[in-house]
């Protein structure tokens, strides 16, 4: 998964994209990329770590301009290169193209094989590669037309914001996947995966970038068009209201803290228990336990703390340390938990071994019985779009079952949100989500079987 910025015609753009990167973070901490035009040419810098590992304040000076690009990449097991960080920037015709995307095309092989027997040369593993080739192909065009025909063959999830010298371009997926938002700042404009850079950059929310929407920004002002005719079914990821993005962004027009706190809620009425207290993992099963508790009456506490503080490890803890690396992060409150038995919530269950061994944890610090449950339904099947899911094999709950897995997290109760439960949170976009990890629908049929090391997930 990634993060992108877009700004146009605001001053010190890389420093404002800088900040609005930052409050992106989350959706990416492996590499952190910005190009900028400053009127003539476009400079771009980018390394891998986090936004503030890779840019400073002599970075950023040297990267003057009022209109740039901004992307973070999530980590992922493929390749994690510099080759791979974006921006990508291609120089064609004397225009210089700088595209930052996120999400994940699910005919990227086949496409980069046509283009490779046409001839095209490629730098990087990434798909976001292929969209910049089809682009550039029918460039002569004109740049829509161009976008436009490149969104025809272009099939998965993507959310892409391109400079192309001075002309800021955004362009959305037709099932609109991945959220995309346009917002104001002094008279300049922003894009930005979430609604959260723009609260941090003060800028003011104007509207999502509509699915299927090429917007176009210049000294013309920001002009839209829809190369599709036929309206397609919508497929918001209800993963990033689950998990993926901050509780404090509101993306497809819904708050995702709201939609959180209504999960835990949902679970209530599904599953009504009562316990000495219902607590978190933090932080992504916060909320809906704050709506768990509400809605059952019941006391709620913070019955392990996270350290925020951590950054990347690269020392294995040895056998005997083996708990160290989830007490790190999650830390249980002895003295809160000794005795007690406890209602814990979290977002999901992946592959099931984080939860096991903080489950654990709080089994050692005395934890009497442990309720365990989970706001969405059981996670089935990989993502094509852009999650880093792994594979089938490795998602606990495609190869055993409820009870199988009970057992394995050695627990008193596991419980999953049903699905109607999970698309009742998000009331009247119930038939406006994928929920293919969870069901197998796929929105768009996935044909070829899908290569983490050649679509790089973003
Ligand atoms: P596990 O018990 O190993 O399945 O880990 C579950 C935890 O991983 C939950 O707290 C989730 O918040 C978190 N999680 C959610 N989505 C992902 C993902 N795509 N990759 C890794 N961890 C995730």
């Amino acid at each position: 998964m990634c993060g992108i910025i877009g700004v146009y015609g605001v001053p010190s753009a890389s420093k404002v994209t800088f900040f609005g990167l930052y409050s992106l973070q989350h959706r990416g901490q492996e590499s952190a990329g910005i190009a900028v035009f400053d009127g003539k040419q476009v400079r771009h810098y980018r390394g891998m770590g986090l936004v503030s590992e890779v840019f400073d304040e002599k970075i950023l000076q040297e990267l003057p301009g009022e209109i740039a690009i901004g992307h973070v990449r999530y980590s992922t097991a493929g390749s994690s290169t510099i080759i791979n960080a974006q921006p990508f920037c291609v120089n064609y015709a004397k225009k210089t193209i700088a595209l930052a995307h996120n999400g994940n095309l699910v005919n990227a092989e086949s496409l980069r094989c046509e283009l490779e027997e046409e001839g095209h040369i490629f730098q990087t593993t990434m798909d976001s590669e292929v969209i910049v080739h089809l682009i550039v192909k029918h460039l002569k065009e004109g740049l829509v037309e161009a976008i436009s025909k490149a969104m025809e063959k272009i099939k998965g999830a993507y959310s892409v914001v391109m400079l192309v010298d001075g002309t800021l371009v955004a362009f959305r997926d037709p099932q609109g996947f991945r959220p995309l938002s346009l917002g104001m700042l002094n008279g300049g404009y922003i894009i930005a995966s979430e609604t959260c850079a723009f609260d941090l950059l003060s800028a003011e929310y104007l509207r999502d970038i509509a699915p299927g929407e090429i917007l176009v920004i210049d000294e013309n002002g920001p002009q839209s068009f829809f190369p599709f005719e036929k309206r397609e079914r919508l497929a918001h990821c209800i993963f990033e209201f689950i998990y993926f993005a901050r509780p404090d962004s509101t993306i497809f027009g819904k708050n995702v803290y709201l939609v959180r706190k209504r999960l835990g809620e949902k679970l209530y009425e599904e599953c009504p228990l009562t316990a000495d207290f219902v607590m978190p993992f933090p932080d992504s099963g916060n909320y809906a336990a704050i709506g768990y508790a509400a809605e059952g009456r019941l006391p709620f506490e913070f019955g392990v703390i996270r350290n925020h503080y951590i950054g990347r490890t690269f020392i294995q803890p040895s056998e005997k340390l083996r708990d160290l690396s989830v007490r790190m992060k999650l830390n249980p409150v002895k003295e809160l938990i000794r005795g007690k038995e406890v209602i814990v919530i979290d977002d999901s269950l992946v592959r099931g071994t984080t939860s096991k061994n903080r489950i654990r944890s709080i089994k050692l610090a005395g934890a009497r019985a442990v309720h365990f449950l989970i706001t969405c339904p059981p996670l089935r099947f990989p993502c094509f779009f852009g999650i880093d899911f792994p594979s089938k094999q490795e998602l606990i709950a495609a190869k055993h079952s409820i009870e199988e897995i009970r057992k394995f997290l050695d627990i008193d109760t596991l419980y999953y949100l049903s699905l109607e439960g999970m698309l009742s949170a998000v009331e009247d976009l119930s038939d406006k989500v994928c929920t293919a990890c969870f069901t197998g629908d796929y929105p768009i049929p996935v044909h070829q079987p899908f290569r983490k090391d050649f679509a790089e997930v973003k």
